[in-house]
């Protein structure tokens, strides 16, 4: 096919080929097609490790900006602690080492010969920033201490899904150090609002909040609040998590701190994490049959112009129009207008291979789940006008290309409302109350989602739940309505109900 063949526009309303599977017939195959194929991540030669791809990354790479400034204006300060970690620091907390232990990978030879004492790669700093900080933290005045790592972490994992679950992931740690247990369960609850609001404001994606049960709390901690989103596929994710962990930490490490009456005591500590992880929940939330469907605050490109020609001086003119469309996004009225969305202008991306019909680049942006599409072709040009589609709805409009230049960025941020409005009314469907464990049984296996019952508080009925149906106790909300009730396994008395799920 010549290159000006190439140009050929397809017949309106056909839908474009793609080699993914399809959502419906095989959800985990599409999961893995769509992050490989829209080149987000890829296998690496290390097993349960993997590449983080450029498109992939650029999605991290605003996440994690938008989560950094979060951090900062919350009083936190960036820092960074070593990789390894002497064993001997890790063996100090007890319940800490027994969470950890199966997972940690360790070096015990470097330099030529066996290490005097083996080093643990960082499976979290906790252990490592106590034995530091202990030091810094003398008396109350240098309290709060507010610290958050960006790093890597590694924890050995049997079974691995790109983004997921991976041997070593990017994610950040925050950890802080208070002189009341108030002030730092305060901390806790404030920093869960934080990742609630990255979810739910950048990557559309609507979260419950809520504690974890004994069984499923951080090693170490004595209370962990997580928030729980629902995928496509009707199973929970854990997105991300906060941890007070009392004065467990300072005590094992005896950290103390003269108060303002001259009593010497432990401060008591937060940790809490949000991992590349989020970028697979991306994936899960919003895609569709063709690909990917991305919220408009994270997405590497907001739209991408397709110039649909078939002779060379169409081209010109084509291209002539796409210049000025581009001198009009670059204007100070588009880059203020794109403020309201949070970013720093219409991130425009031309796509002018002349090897490749407009068709297969409709299906490129699509899998690569790109708000918008415009298209310009010769008639269009003629017209001073241009052809609008959002990829989450194929929904279609011409229009002035001035006017799209002035209306694009309150189109993104539509986009991300629409987006979002429609995770939640996809959770709410699928939310339901059971109130018989026949009835938990039987939705569980037909319908899947969130399920909302009464729990009697004891651990052997979790154990049983889970055992017997793969759902676990995703969390005990904050503020639920209490409402009396019985165990959904054994009758005992229940106040209020607790979400259960599959979970990822
Ligand atoms: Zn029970």
């Amino acid at each position: 096919m010549s290159a000006a063949e190439g140009g050929k526009p397809r017949a309106a309303g056909s839908r474009f080929v793609t080699s993914i599977t399809r959502q419906s017939e095989d959800f985990p195959a599409w999961y893995t097609d769509v992050v490989r194929k829209a080149e987000m991540a890829d296998y690496s030669p290390v097993r349960g490790s993997m590449v983080i791809r450029p498109y992939g990354y650029a999605i991290w790479e605003h996440l994690r900006d938008a989560l950094d400034g979060m951090i900062k204006e919350t009083g936190h300060s960036n820092a960074y602690f070593p990789l390894f970690i002497p064993k001997s620091l890790l063996d100090k907390e007890a319940e800490h080492v027994e969470g950890f232990n199966p997972q940690v990978a360790w070096v015990t030879r470097a330099g030529g010969k066996e290490l005097d004492e083996p080093l643990a790669v960082r499976p979290t700093s906790e252990a490592i920033i106590a034995a530091v900080v202990k030091d810094w933290i003398q008396s109350y005045r240098d309290l709060p201490l507010l610290l958050n790592l960006w790093n890597n972490v590694v924890r050995w994992e049997l079974r691995t899904r790109l983004f997921l679950r991976t041997a070593e992931f990017l994610w950040q740690e925050g950890h802080t150090f208070h002189a009341t247990e108030p002030e730092a369960r305060e901390e806790t609850a404030r920093m869960l609002g934080v990742y609630r609001r990255l979810s739910e404001e950048w990557l559309a994606i609507p979260v419950l909040e809520g504690r974890k049960t004994a069984a499923e709390r951080f090693p170490g901690a004595v209370d962990t609040l997580t928030i729980e989103a629902l995928m496509r596929d009707r199973k929970a994710l854990q997105a991300g998590t906060s941890h007070y962990l009392g004065d467990n930490f300072s005590r094992a490490e005896g950290i103390e701190f003269l108060d303002r009456d001259n009593v010497r005591r432990n401060p008591h500590g937060t940790s809490w994490g949000l991992s590349t992880r989020m970028v697979g929940a991306v994936v899960l939330a919003h895609g569709d049959d063709d690909g990917l469907v991305l919220p408009p605050r994270v997405a590497p490109y907001h739209a991408v112009v397709v110039p649909i020609w078939r002779r060379d001086e169409e081209r010109a003119a084509v291209e002539g129009a796409i210049e000025r469309l581009q001198a009009m996004l670059a204007g100070e009225g588009s880059s203020a207008a794109a403020a309201g969305l949070g970013v720093r202008g219409v991130r425009l991306h031309v796509d002018r291979r002349d090897d490749v019909t407009p068709g297969a680049k409709f299906a490129h942006w699509e899998l690569r789940g790109v708000p918008f599409r415009i298209e310009v072709g010769p008639r269009d040009v003629a017209a001073e006008q241009a052809v609008l589609v959002r990829r989450m709805d194929r929904a279609k409009e011409t229009m002035p290309l001035a006017a799209l230049a002035v209306e694009l960025p309150g189109r993104l941020e539509q986009y991300q409302a629409d987006l979002f409005a429609r995770a939640v009314s996809f959770r709410d469907e699928n939310t339901h109350r059971v109130d018989s464990y026949d009835d938990f049984k039987a939705v569980l296996e037909e319908r899947g989602g969130f399920l909302l019952g009464h729990w009697c508080g004891s651990e052997a009925c979790e154990r049983q739940i889970s055992e017997e149906t793969g759902a676990t106790i995703r969390i005990v909300p904050l503020e639920a309505e209490p409402e009396e009730g019985v165990c959904l396994i054994d009758g005992g008395r229940s106040t209020q109900r607790v979400v259960f799920a599959r979970a990822y």
